[in-house]
């Protein structure tokens, strides 16, 4: 009988298929459920650098990345007449600024993982080189998990659909009000803090007079909005940044999110209308609270997370794509790895379910340990607020907004240049990955 382990990831996100990708890359089924009916399409601008580029190379995701790579050179802030007051371009800043040198939208990035994953499944995995093996990725749309039942050697999974699994591992990279954790961990409220605000981000056409290839950016008593570039030179990401207390009424009601972004901004000048208009109509409409996530394990038995739903520390920090691709990628390293020791223990070749493999809680347990351990210092990094927190990027009164202003200056002055680096990229450069896997994957075309 086969003991190839199986597994369940919840949330066909960025951490999710990164993950996904190498686990079938390896010849090991996977199941992965996305509650939304379709891959969903949408989002800014996100960067990679440091460690998570490093990342996205060994993935031999750089080829297809930077097909999509924006043309994105800095970010300027501008005042109510669109005139610009300090600006951090990407080289004056060596790429550590606001901008990186490698910036993506999450659309794209997570088209580039479908289709590294499609060609995954289709190619079979080093377990059966010669053709598509169908049984190596279920990938499932319009379905999420209901209930896990963890027993020492599985566990029971059920689905909104009535099915009911036994997996060896399941992944929560359901995003940061993720199901997984709610499930296998206690109530969100134990584990995520809203940090004051809401965020919301939208498509919109490219006004005539936006300075091509720059992040615009203004400044308004308790908000930011900004204009930021696409793939497509026609269309622009909206950024709107609000800080208000949590409204739990928010939640679900796109109405009144949308309510909430217009009273935050209405008289802001610049392009403020065209933004809100634009938000009337747009269809990739995301709003969510500006939230961290702090887990004091990111395991609990047979149940891992990773992405938001693990170790989210808000879009302030512009770094939630990054940790998603660096924590599937190290979680990714560790399955692998014990899938292959124990196939390769038991000389069989069966994918490594069994004794000192997935299957194995004492095994298991390790290696979660190990990749948590691994992770810990990049995610500590990763949820350093620029500024230090919403409170001093958007202050309230107008008095403090002025003053915010005159600190931008100055902080994008060449003088300041090496502490503004510091400020926005942190050291992250500085954390290395562990080693390399023997067989590097192909890089996907
Ligand atoms: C449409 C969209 C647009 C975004 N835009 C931005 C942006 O502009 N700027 C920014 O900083 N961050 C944005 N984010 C968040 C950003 O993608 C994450 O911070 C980051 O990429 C971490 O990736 P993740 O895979 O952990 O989470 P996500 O990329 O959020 O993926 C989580 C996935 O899980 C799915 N999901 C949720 N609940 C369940 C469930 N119960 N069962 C199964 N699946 C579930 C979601 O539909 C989603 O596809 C956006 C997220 C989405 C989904």
């Amino acid at each position: 009988m086969s003991t190839a382990p199986r597994i369940l990831i919840s949330g066909g996100g960025i951490a999710g298929n990164a993950l996904a990708l190498q686990l079938v890359r390896a010849g090991i089924p996977t199941t992965i459920v996305e509650r939304a009916r379709a891959p969903r399409p949408g989002g800014q601008a996100v960067d990679l650098r440091g460690a998570s580029r490093e990342a996205a190379e060994r993935l031999g995701l750089m080829p297809g990345i930077r097909r999509h790579q924006l043309d994105e050179r800095g970010m300027s802030y501008v005042d109510g007449h669109g005139r610009v007051y300090g600006r951090m371009s990407m080289e004056d800043f060596d790429g550590k600024g606001a901008i990186a040198e490698i910036e993506i939208t999450r659309g794209d990035l997570n088209d580039v993982l479908l289709d590294a994953l499609r060609e995954a499944a289709a190619s079979g995995g080093p377990s059966n080189p010669v053709g598509a093996d169908e049984s190596l990725l279920d990938q499932r749309y319009g379905e999420h998990l209901v209930a896990l039942d963890q027993q020492t050697d599985g566990v029971d999974a059920t689905f909104a659909s009535g099915r009911r699994e036994r997996y060896d591992l399941v992944v929560g990279a359901d995003g940061v009000h993720s199901a997984t954790r709610r499930l296998a961990f206690g109530p969100e409220d134990r584990y995520v803090t809203n940090l004051g605000g809401y965020a919301a981000f939208f498509t919109m056409p490219t006004p005539a007079d936006l300075e091509p290839g720059w992040f615009a950016m203004r400044l308004v008593p308790g908000a930011m909005f900004g204009i930021r570039p696409d793939g497509d030179p026609a269309t622009s990401k909206a950024i709107i940044n609000v800080r208000t207390d949590r409204d739990p009424a928010l939640r679900g009601d796109p109405a009144a999110q949308r309510a909430l972004i217009r009273s935050a901004i209405a008289d802001g000048g610049w392009h403020a209308t065209r933004i809100l208009e634009a938000m009337e109509r747009a269809d990739d409409f995301y709003f969510d609270e500006l939230a961290r996530v702090d887990m004091p394990s990111l395991s609990s038995g047979r149940v891992v997370l990773i992405g938001d739903a693990a170790t989210c520390g808000s879009p302030l920090t512009g770094m939630g794509t990054a940790m998603a691709i660096l924590g599937a990628y190290l979680l990714g390293l560790e399955v692998i790895g014990l899938a292959d020791a124990a196939a390769t223990a038991a000389g069989s070749g069966d994918g490594g379910g069994g004794v000192g493999g997935l299957g194995d809680p004492v095994a298991l347990a390790a290696a979660l340990a190990r990749f948590e351990e691994q992770l810990a210092p990049h995610a500590e990094r990763s949820r350093q607020i620029p500024g230090g927190s919403l409170a001093v990027m958007l202050p309230r009164t107008r008095i403090m907004s002025a003053l915010a202003r005159v600190n931008v200056k100055l902080m994008l002055s060449r003088p300041m240049r090496p502490l503004a680096k510091k400020l926005f990229a942190g050291d992250a450069e500085d954390l290395p990955l562990p080693a390399e896997q023997t067989a590097a994957p192909q890089p996907v075309e």
